[in-house]
């Protein structure tokens, strides 16, 4: 049965080159469950694995997609029957196991989540991974006291995929939301989500000069990491959460220990790759809730396999907005 996937070879010099190829299913890894892919999606995580960077891809060739919905064709495991809709996300699926960028992939059922009730597979896939873990990040935010009206919640590479869906994600639920971007030219887009003020990532970028600054911010999602992080914990209001999602702005932290001795300050660290099952299912069930459709749409843009190379290279330099959904159809 042969089918569509995009792959990543390295040639003996150690150069990367992307192709569309056709496979057949038995170049699939191992899994109790084979899925008709539908659509997949582009993280910042996919950039890496569709250049080589980061060395997070070991084995070549590679098929890359870190994410993918679609419909069960055969499965050995009683939870799934041939017809039921999937999402899948995590568990390094796109990086050490093929992923998503194909017409068919196969799984284990312990990494699949049912699709939600009420979502679409192309709904499920621009929410995907990034927004997945901005509602472990809001979630994790909540569990330490985060309520509305208790002041503004700062959200950081807040017009890429993890901060758009955060900022549409906080505002729903009340939050008053301020968006730090470098993309000054984002600032309608960002409005329409639900950001009520927007902080140029220019104001945030020099790694602190002082242990405390202003107390400013609530709770903050942070996509940024390095010297942002690091200004951010020095701003945050006297008992307050960053959840720590991403490294777009680099994975050192310049900081000191000062806000968490004086302030209470707290860093909750997101991770969406190992998540237990229980907590998976909880967070797709608030996203098909807590996550307006409407604001989905003005994140997505659509691309098809083909796209991938050129969009994995940009979403590195921080080019892309909001989120890109896959067609893999
Ligand atoms: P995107 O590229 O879509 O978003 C990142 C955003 O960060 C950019 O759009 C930009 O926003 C901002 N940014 C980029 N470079 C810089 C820089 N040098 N300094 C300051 N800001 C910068 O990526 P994703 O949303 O997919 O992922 C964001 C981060 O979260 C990544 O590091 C990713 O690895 C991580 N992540 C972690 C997960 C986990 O499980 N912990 C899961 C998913 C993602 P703007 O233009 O608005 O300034």
């Amino acid at each position: 049965m042969p089918f569509t996937a995009l792959l990543v070879e390295k040639a003996e010099d150690g150069a990367i080159s992307q192709k569309l190829t056709t496979l057949d299913v038995d170049r699939l890894p191992e899994g109790e469950v084979l899925i008709d892919v539908e659509y997949s999606t582009l993280n910042y995580k996919d950039g890496l694995c569709l250049t080589g960077a980061g060395g997070l891809v070991r084995n070549f060739p590679h098929v890359p997609g870190i994410d993918y919905a679609g419909t069960v064709a055969e499965s050995s495991d009683a939870r799934y029957k041939p017809g039921d809709k999937v999402v899948l996300t995590g568990w390094r699926v796109g990086e050490v196991v093929w992923g998503g960028y194909a017409q068919k992939a196969r799984a284990k059922a312990d990494w699949l989540v049912p699709l939600p009730g009420g979502l679409t597979t192309r709904q499920a896939m621009a929410i995907g991974t990034a927004g997945l873990t901005s509602m472990l990040a809001v979630t994790a935010l909540e569990a330490h006291g985060l309520r509305p009206g208790n002041g503004p919640v700062l959200v950081t590479g807040a017009a890429g995929g993890v901060g758009s869906v955060a900022v549409a994600i906080l505002a729903h639920l009340g939050y008053e939301v301020a968006a730090v971007t470098g993309r000054p030219e984002t600032e309608d887009y960002l409005r329409g989500l639900g950001a009520t003020r927007i902080v140029p990532r220019e104001d945030l970028a020099d790694a602190p000069t002082r242990p405390l600054d202003k107390e400013t911010w609530t709770g903050c999602v942070d996509a940024v990491g390095g010297t942002m992080l690091a200004r951010v914990l020095t701003q945050m209001k006297y008992g307050g959460s960053v959840a720590a999602v991403g490294l777009a702005g680099g994975a050192k932290l310049p900081a000191t220990v000062v806000p968490f001795l004086l302030r209470g300050v707290n860093i909750l660290g997101i991770d969406s790759v190992m998540q237990p099952y229980e907590a998976r299912l909880a967070a797709w069930r608030r996203l098909s809730t807590d996550l307006p459709l409407e604001k989905l749409d003005a994140m997505v843009e659509e691309a098809k396999l083909a796209d991938l190379p050129e969009l994995g290279a940009a979403i590195l330099k921080g080019g892309v907005k909001g989120r890109v959904v896959v067609d893999v159809k």
